[in-house]
């Protein structure tokens, strides 16, 4: 299953981690949500494959330690989304379709 690209209206916000927006259901550790807004990763399909993270230009992922999710215990977080240039190549290169890329969401700065 791929993230939902309508999760603002699907999903209610929740809080704040690192400057970017949390949208729920969350229930840790088993259920962590969608981290992001303009660049969304949904971390209860993020298997950490790491190729988001090798392929931004410019460096929007980081590591965040998620023990004793079910898919893995870290996770691909979009902390620089206001970096992203909307290149798309997190999205394609994503095995799972865990990430959405929308600039005309909310989220940009
Ligand atoms: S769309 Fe491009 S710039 Fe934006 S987060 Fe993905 S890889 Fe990085």
């Amino acid at each position: 299953m791929a993230i939902d690209p309508e999760f603002e209206q699907n999903r209610e916000k929740v809080e704040d981690h690192d400057g970017h927006a949390v949208w729920g259901p969350v229930d840790e550790p088993e259920e962590l949500g969608i981290h992001g807004t303009h660049v969304a990763v949904d971390f209860d399909i993020c298997i950490a494959d790491g190729a988001c993270l090798e392929d931004c230009p410019v460096d929007v992922f980081e590591w965040v330690d998620t023990p004793d999710h079910p898919e893995s215990e870290i996770k691909a977080d979009p902390a620089k989304e206001e970096q992203c240039i909307d290149c798309m190549l997190c999205v394609d290169v994503c095995p799972v379709d865990a990430i959405d890329v929308d600039p005309g969401r909310a989220g940009r700065i």
